[in-house]
């Protein structure tokens, strides 16, 4: 069975006190026991954040692929976890489109993360004009194809996805529960063809994309939704609380 997942993306928002707010806010006795709470903070600000937390998971939004050495502004898995960070996003919509990382190169961060035995939420999505296009279901095949699929079943088990639609993301349209719910089912089978159903029903497949309060009941309704990746609602105590309580 898919762990069910919601992670807060903060991005490049929120001083060290706001986010310490933003956690007490959040009421972290009632999260639910069967589901695992993330945050991404700023990387400078995890290790306060992993100290003062019990019932939430600490990542990071970006990592090198590098163990160590000459790499200017790059923070390596080991310096991660050294300050309690146990996961970290690989490809999202924004590294991709500002930071030029591309399919190539977000593969050898998963061969990184993999090596380094450092759990991953791995991201995917298409632009506007890809859907437009009709071309979504194809572009995010190879998205996966080209970055993911080569772990072996053993790799891949347990793993977690976030299909997160480029349009949709920070624009405050959100998939319809249709929509979302075709392109995961969609790649909950591009797994079972590649290893088998136990590993394909093993992966979380989180949405993400202006999912709030008032959508998140009906997304996470969807029988291969596992949860969410939320950006902008995750910087509101009360409405990251009420997504994670939308299952
Ligand atoms: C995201 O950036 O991962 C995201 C889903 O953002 P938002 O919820 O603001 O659309």
């Amino acid at each position: 069975m898919a762990q069910k997942i919601v992670a807060g993306n903060w991005k490049m928002n929120l001083g060290k006190e706001e986010k310490m707010e933003l956690l007490k806010g959040l009421k972290l006795s009632d999260i639910p026991n069967d589901v695992n709470a993330i945050v991404f903070p700023t990387s400078l600000y995890i290790s306060d954040l992993a100290k003062s937390l019990t019932k939430i998971e600490v990542g990071v939004q970006n990592f090198s692929n590098q163990n160590n050495g000459a790499f200017t502004g790059e923070i390596s898995i080991s310096q991660i976890k050294s300050v309690g960070a146990t996961i970290g996003l690989i490809g999202h919509s924004e590294r991709r489109a500002y930071y030029q990382e591309n399919n190539a190169f977000l593969k050898s961060k998963v061969d990184h993360a993999i090596n380094e035995q450092f759990k991953f939420i791995f991201c995917c999505g298409e632009p506007l004009s890809i859907r437009e296009s009709g071309q979504e279901f194809l572009f995010v095949k190879n998205q996966l194809q080209e970055s993911l699929f080569h772990l072996s079943a053993e790799e891949m088990m347990n793993g977690i996805i976030a299909y997160e639609p480029v349009w949709a993301i920070g624009t405050g349209v959100t998939a319809s529960s249709e929509q979302a719910e075709d392109m995961h089912k969609s790649i909950r089978s591009w797994i079972e063809e590649k290893y088998t159903v136990e590993v394909a029903n093993s992966v979380s497949i989180l949405y993400g994309g202006s999912c709030k309060p008032s959508n998140a009941k009906e997304l996470f309704a969807c029988p291969n939704v596992d949860g969410g990746l939320i950006g902008g609602a995750s910087l509101n105590a009360s409405d990251f609380h009420a997504i994670i309580n939308s299952f």
